[in-house]
């Protein structure tokens, strides 16, 4: 029998468990922490375009629900298929630059229903080499850790470590696959797409993107990581991605070749054996890309904040990392912890969430277009005095 009391007092010993804090969202940026009075700046939230709360957006899932209803009712290989759903992948296809896109209940659902799927593809387990960023997001880890397979992790953001995985497997028959995020979820580096395109290419190996953090925020438009890299999405295998982010609403998608995305809707599990995302929310996400096309400034005005983080950080001399995108760290100093520190800074008022992976040493700072200047100036002065070390 499984003791669940017992495994609870086990894993408190090895660490403090995380709460599910009760954040609420007031006006902009502000959310009230429970257990604290006053309003909090929130740098935690990966609304980066205040979409999630775009009067439009909204109003078009309210209208889709009267109409449709909430719930999707089963599968969409079953009854769950909608033309909403058509529409948002053809809409997705077209702002990315591809032939075809497929969509989720979930980004994690996306990312870990096409990895199982393309370990069959790819002829199992034991047939595939699988090469994984060692910064990548926890889904793709998890999910070939779940099938039983061996990736290779390469140095973060190393193109040359990669090649020299790479070459070790010799003229190997093997399927290889490549797994990077677009901007990197841990510390916001945009990945070198472009070469590891070119790697891929040399070594007839797929190369599949995960930009959950990029679309919307990098490159012309915020069409992400490869048009901020100068890669057409023609030169990578997949493009995965999530409308939970940027685009403010829920639901994951793949992206690509009209033959892989075919191959992809007959044989992904969470695809399969899960009910469709509701047709509600694939009209609010088809609306929400919609505002992104007519308003160029809000990605504009993301760039601008960033910029202005920046400034401020490299003016107080804290040290922030390289990323010049919408997510930021500061590294915690030796002796502190990433909780503790996070706790004292509520005290300034200021809402960073400790990392999920409890060896993190750094703390993770998102910008949105809902900060002012002043609130980043506010975020900074604290954690010049909070995170001295
Ligand atoms: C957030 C994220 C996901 C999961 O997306 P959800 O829509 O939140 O489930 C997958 N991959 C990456 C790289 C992410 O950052």
């Amino acid at each position: 029998m499984i003791q669940f009391r017992e495994l609870n007092e086990e894993s408190r010993r090895q660490r403090p468990p995380r709460a599910h804090l009760v954040v609420e969202r007031g006006s902009g940026p502000l959310v009230r922490v429970a257990g604290r009075a006053a309003p909090c700046v929130s740098f935690c939230s990966n609304d980066y375009l205040g979409l999630a709360r775009h009067a439009d957006v909204v109003a078009a899932l309210q209208q889709a629900a009267a109409a449709f209803g909430v719930g999707a009712g089963s599968s969409r290989l079953l009854a769950g298929h909608h033309g909403e759903h058509r529409a948002l992948e053809e809409e997705l296809a077209d702002f990315l630059g591809v032939e075809a896109a497929l969509s989720f209940t979930s980004g994690f659902a996306g990312t870990t229903g096409v990895l199982d799927a393309l370990v069959d593809a790819a002829g199992g387990p034991g047939a595939a080499r699988f090469f994984v960023d060692q910064l990548g997001h926890a889904s793709a880890r998890y999910a070939l850790d779940r099938r039983g397979v061996a990736a290779v992790s390469y140095r973060h953001g190393d193109p040359r470590d990669l090649e020299t995985h790479l070459a070790r497997g010799g003229d190997s028959p093997q399927h290889q696959v490549i797994v990077t995020d677009g901007v990197f979820s841990a510390d916001g580096l945009i990945a070198p797409v472009a070469q590891l395109a070119a790697l891929a290419r040399a070594h007839s190996a797929l190369l599949v993107v995960d930009d959950a953090h990029g679309i919307g925020t990098v490159g012309a438009g915020g069409r992400g990581a490869l048009a901020a890299s100068g890669v057409a999405p023609g030169a990578i295998g997949l493009l995965l991605g999530t409308c939970s982010k940027a685009l403010g609403t829920c639901g994951g998608f793949v992206a690509g070749s009209r033959d892989a995305i075919d191959y992809l809707r007959q044989t992904t599990r969470s695809h399969a054996y899960s009910t469709a995302l509701p047709a509600c929310l694939a009209r609010a996400t088809r609306k929400s890309l919609a505002v992104l096309r007519a308003e160029p400034w809000r990605h504009a005005a993301l760039v601008r904040i960033c910029e202005h983080f920046s400034r401020a950080a490299r003016q107080a001399g804290l040290s922030t990392g390289a990323s010049e995108t919408a997510i930021r760290t500061v590294q915690v100093a030796a002796g502190d912890s990433a909780a503790d520190l996070a706790t004292r800074l509520l005290d300034d008022g200021i809402f960073l969430c400790a990392p999920l992976d409890p060896a993190a040493a750094a703390l993770r700072i998102t910008l949105t277009i809902e900060h002012e200047p002043a609130h980043v100036d506010r975020l900074i002065d604290a954690l010049t005095r909070r995170a001295a070390r």
